[in-house]
Parts: C-alpha cells; sequence; structure tokens
C-alpha cells in the first residue's frame, strides 16, 4: 500500500533502532524555537510544533547533524547516555588475536568444522556452552567476578562497578592506567567466561580460550541475559562517531535486539 508518510520515514533511526539520546535533544530545540516563533505568531508556533513532532517521530531527528552535536550537548552530565560502555567489552583484546590461528585451534578441537564455503559450530559443544551460560548466568556478581578472572590471563584485580541499570565486571592488569582495564558487560562476561569453561572441557589450550571466547560470540542468537534475539547490525549506535575497520568499511556486530549488548564485531 503507498503511503506518503511511509515515503518519508527513515527505518535506521526509527522504531526499535530509535535513538532516544537524540529523540530528547530534538524535541528540546524544537520546543525551544516554538517558544520563540509563538511570541511572533502563536499559528506559526503551533504549525511548527506539529510538523516537528510529526517529523522527529518519522525521522527519528529532524535537526540535521544531531547524531554528530548531541554527543557535545550531554557532555556536562554526569553520565554519558552515548557511550555506556568503557573500554573494551570482551575478554580479548581482538587486534591481538590471529584470527586464522584460532579458527584453526577450534577446528582441531571439533569446536567448529571449517569448509571452504561455511563454518558450522559443533551442536554439542553449543548445547555444552548454553548449559554453562544457564548456570553463569542465574550467580551474583561477586561469584561471577572471581569465575571470570579466573578464565582472563591478563588480570590482576577484579570489581564489580554499577552504572545506572548496567553491571560492569572490570578486569585490571594490576597497573593504575586506564588502558590497563576491560571493562566487561556482565552478560558478556557470562558468554565469554562460559565459553573459556566450554573451550577448556574440548581440550583447547588456555592461552587461545579468550580470544576464541569472544570469536564464538559470532554464533550467539539468544541473549543469555534477556532471552532476546542476537541479531547483526552496525557497530556504532545512531550518535557519535561511526566504527570503522582499518579500511574504512562501516563494522559489523551481532548485538542483542533487546538489551543491546553487543557481543561479537566483525572484524
Ligand atoms: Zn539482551
Amino acid at each position: 500500500m503507498y503511503s506518503p508518510l511511509g515515503r518519508l520515514r527513515r527505518p535506521e533511526f526509527t522504531g526499535d533502532r530509535r535513538c532516544w539520546p537524540c529523540t530528547v535533544v530534538n524535541g528540546i530545540l524544537i520546543g525551544l524555537l516554538v517558544g520563540g516563533v509563538a511570541l511572533v505568531t502563536p499559528l506559526g508556533a503551533t504549525l511548527l510544533a506539529v510538523v516537528g513532532c510529526l517529523g522527529i517521530w518519522l525521522r527519528g531527528y529532524l535537526v540535521p547533524y544531531t547524531p554528530r552535536f548531541a554527543p557535545y550537548l550531554v557532555k556536562p552530565l554526569p553520565w554519558d547516555p552515548f557511550h555506556a560502555t568503557p573500554g573494551s567489552d570482551s575478554l580479548a583484546a581482538a587486534e591481538d588475536a590471529d584470527g586464522a590461528a584460532v579458527m584453526e585451534a577450534l577446528a582441531e578441537a571439533d569446536v567448529v568444522r571449517l569448509t571452504p564455503e561455511s563454518l558450522e559450530l559443533d551442536n554439542s559443544f553449543y548445547e555444552a556452552w548454553q548449559a554453562e551460560m544457564e548456570r553463569l548466568a542465574a550467580v551474583g556478581n561477586e561469584k561471577l567476578a572471581d569465575t571470570t578472572v579466573s578464565v582472563s590471563p591478563a588480570t590482576a584485580a577484579v570489581d564489580v562497578h554499577r552504572s545506572g541499570e548496567q553491571t560492569y565486571i572490570v578486569l585490571s592488569d594490576g597497573s593504575t592506567s586506564i588502558a590497563g582495564e576491560t571493562w566487561l558487560r556482565r552478560p558478556v562476561a557470562v558468554v565469554e567466561t562460559a565459553a573459556a569453561h566450554t573451550l577448556a572441557e574440548w581440550g583447547v589450550d588456555s592461552a587461545v580460550r579468550p580470544f576464541a571466547a569472544h570469536a564464538l560470540g559470532l554464533f550467539l542468537d539468544t541473549c543469555p541475559e534477556c532471552g532476546g534475539d542476537v541479531t547483526e547490525r552496525p557497530a556504532s549506535g545512531c550518535c557519535g562517531p561511526p566504527e570503522r575497520g582499518p579500511s574504512g568499511e562501516l563494522l559489523q556486530a551481532r548485538m542483542c535486539e533487546s538489551c543491546h549488548v553487543r557481543y561479537h564485531v566483525f572484524e
């Protein structure tokens, strides 16, 4: 069915992809503008308010370049609604890994099957990993932090940090530098620690496990924390700088559609 409103809609910025900080910043800007115009022409202000609200509803945001400037506007706030996750959000820094060697180790241990056309995860491995995820999702934060530290090679200290609704397991290399810290969202800690445990049962070398645990996020299709679908979408959110790979291409990631936790970034 033809719909003139449908043509105006930008699905990449609306529906479940709507960026709430951008929407709120736009609402406030339109509100200020409407207030100013109302001093001169009340009818004009009413029209502007209707067009403004319709525009934000259909297009996600109306003021051009909102995703670029909105992060600066909210900078003085005591929290950052745009980038809630500091640090690497994974047990292993992806740039340290040799992806091909990791996949070879996984194939040797029968965790994955590599063919020239496809990459499949072994069914019994997936079931064992799933069971371990369910077990870890049920334990408390402190217990999860201790378990996570036991599979993370370069960690000297661990802490649990809460920020709004998010809980982070903060791993530290013992230095005071922020670069030596890894902030894992709780669901990521559950997925990667469970993967590391299951990889150990399958005989994968302990040095490879953290990288392999991160790589396995590729096969996750259900979020262990909220039960949402994990699907592929752009790695960056709507606001802030887009995340690009070495040759400038936009990075894709596997993320939970409901809680927006990111489980794997395609490098
Ligand atoms: Zn989720």
